[in-house]
């Protein structure tokens, strides 16, 4: 083999399905191309507050918004807007609004300090901010630490806020028509999202999506055997809780743009409470259900969560982390044989690649497998310590990379780090994996640095930048550890700069002041000597991990 790309290579996996088509326009315009069906059903509903959208609304308030962007903003072609909010009906109108108006859409957890917020603010050149009357002290702080001017458009969550002084009502971008003309927008190669993630290295990254890859990723994972909803009737419409936070891949295109594609009714739930979910779960009977491995460990668990609450629901799908085929097992002795649940994987830089089918999963045992890979998709698993060699054949633990119209266009400004991350067109996963003869696929292992909690992302790199700014700490390294609940939490090892003393309590402080809850160095911070490193001085974090299943055997 002489072809250092191994195209024909007998161990390329394909994916088993054929080809779909993928259409070729603004996601906008593909999201909103049925909506003319059903124009005054109900489209997006808040849990909390009963706020609610119709297709007709979330249309027009759009189309409002993109021209106010423009004219009364002054917002270019290619701008960055942040949208730091949790899951409310309003969320959708601010992406969609901005895609059309030709801007960048790049998503915070609105759990993150002010800090954090602002880190991104730079990186991405943000130049206006939508955000919830709530959250505007900490969106003008994280405003104010860029000492930039960046405009902030509040959205009231409750009718009787009032907009604070200073920011920009979002009602009176909304509500009202500017008169300017439509954009015409380009499809392959524009970055319509930029969610950030720190991919198999370092800090978080902007990721760059376009319109091409967010359509391909609703056209394959609601192709013939993935697709869990229900067509919208005059007498039907699915309803689907929306709990997986829109800031992140899974729930921005599976559960948010997906759903509003195929005209289901989403309940979106401004943040996780077990009360809050079982009741949506109780007064909906949702149809589907998007979660990752710590709700169903929930809903297997928790008393408040009864059988009768499923009966209406068709699928489950689990992703972000890994789902135990025992926990799969005790769900469905909960939820009733009526149910699937059904795995899939997905990284912010490839959106979703493998799902599982539900036909094929009453064929074969594929508990605990991600599934299979999505039509126009290709994977390679090859040795993990060096992907540039021949893939390997079933059955063989490597690194998965993986080429597909999903994938990302690269990271924002960052030349160095897309190019290691994808190459020649295949893009690194980090993650060990194998498949077996039916081509299904297993998570094995994460190779890359990368910790998840709950689901969401903690980059090591950002922790240890935070415990080596502590005066008494000369060196870092943060490693994850398994968690009960969480799936994994970050634990530290601290190396004190000479004849110090590093008071732990206080540097627990120091970091929890600095860093959104759930990165919270909850395995707990252990002072050592010295830090395994290589002799370029990577960190050698399969020696911290271990030495830490060593001390806890
Ligand atoms: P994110 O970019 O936040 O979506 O994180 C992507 C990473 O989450 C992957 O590279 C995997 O390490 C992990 N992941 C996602 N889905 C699964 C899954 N079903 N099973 C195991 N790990 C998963």
């Amino acid at each position: 083999i002489n072809n250092r790309n191994f195209a024909s290579h007998p161990n390329i996996v394909k994916s088993a399905l054929s080809d779909i088509e993928i259409p070729n326009e603004p996601i906008s315009q593909f999201i909103f191309r049925d909506f003319g069906k059903f124009p005054h059903k109900v489209a997006v509903e808040c849990s909390l507050t009963g706020r609610k959208y119709t297709f007709e609304e979330l249309r027009t308030k759009s189309t409002n918004l993109n021209k106010s962007l423009r004219k009364k903003l002054k917002l270019q072609k290619r701008d960055v807007v942040a949208i730091l909010l949790p899951n409310v009906p309003e969320y959708p109108i601010c992406i969609l609004g901005s895609i059309e108006a030709g801007l960048t859409v790049t998503t915070i957890n609105p759990a993150y300090t002010s800090e954090e917020i602002k880190r991104q603010l730079l990186d991405a050149n943000v130049k206006a901010i939508f955000t919830l009357i709530p959250l505007w002290n900490n969106a003008k702080a994280a405003a104010s630490l860029t000492q930039k001017t960046i405009p902030i458009i509040t959205i009231k969550s409750r009718e009787d806020q009032t907009t604070p002084e200073g920011a920009i009502c979002f009602n009176e971008l909304v509500d009202s028509k500017c008169d300017i003309e439509d954009l015409v927008l380009e499809t392959t190669n524009d970055t319509i999202l930029l969610p950030y993630s720190s991919g198999t290295t370092g800090l978080p990254k902007g990721v760059e999506h376009t319109h091409r890859s967010i359509v391909a990723t609703l056209c394959q994972t609601n192709s013939y055997y993935f697709k869990h909803s229900e067509d919208t009737t005059d007498t039907h419409q699915d309803v689907i809780p929306a709990v997986l936070p829109f800031f992140h891949i899974y729930g921005m295109t599976t559960v948010l743009l997906s759903k509003l594609s195929t005209l289901s009714k989403l309940i979106s739930l401004p943040y996780f409470t077990s009360e809050l979910y079982t009741n949506c779960l109780q007064k909906y009977a949702p149809h589907v259900l998007y979660v990752v491995p710590p709700i169903v460990i929930f809903m297997v668990n928790n008393a408040m969560v009864k059988k009768e609450y499923f009966q209406s629901t068709r699928s489950v799908i689990c992703g972000a982390a890994p789902l135990g085929a025992s926990d799969e097992e005790r769900f469905i002795q909960k939820a009733g044989k009526h149910v699937d649940i059904l795995q899939g994987y997905g990284l912010t830089e490839l959106c979703v690649t493998h799902l599982t089918s539900a036909f094929k999963k009453s064929k074969l045992n594929l508990s605990a497998s991600i599934g299979e890979l999505l039509p126009n998709t290709t994977a390679k698993v090859v040795p993990a310590d060096n992907p540039q060699n021949e893939p390997l054949g079933p059955n063989t633990f490597g690194e998965l990379l993986i080429k597909g119209p999903q994938a990302m266009k690269g990271y924002y400004n960052k030349p160095k780090e897309t190019n290691d991350t994808l190459i020649d067109g295949w893009m690194r996963t980090g993650d060990l994996v194998y498949y077996d003869d039916n081509k299904i696929f297993y998570v094995v292992d994460r190779l890359k640095e990368l910790i998840k909690v709950k689901g969401f992302q903690v980059a090591p790199a950002e922790l240890e930048e935070i415990l080596r700014s502590y005066p008494d700490v000369d060196d870092a390294a943060v490693i994850g550890i398994p968690h009960v609940t969480y799936g994994e939490v970050p634990k530290a090892y601290v190396v004190p700069k000479l004849n110090a003393e590093i008071d732990l309590e206080k540097l627990h402080t120091f970091v929890n002041e600095k860093v959104a809850e759930f990165k919270q160095i909850k395995g707990g911070i252990t002072v050592t000597p010295s830090i395994p490193k290589t002799a370029s001085g990577k960190i050698v974090r399969r020696e911290l991990q271990r030495l830490y299943k060593e001390e806890n055997k």
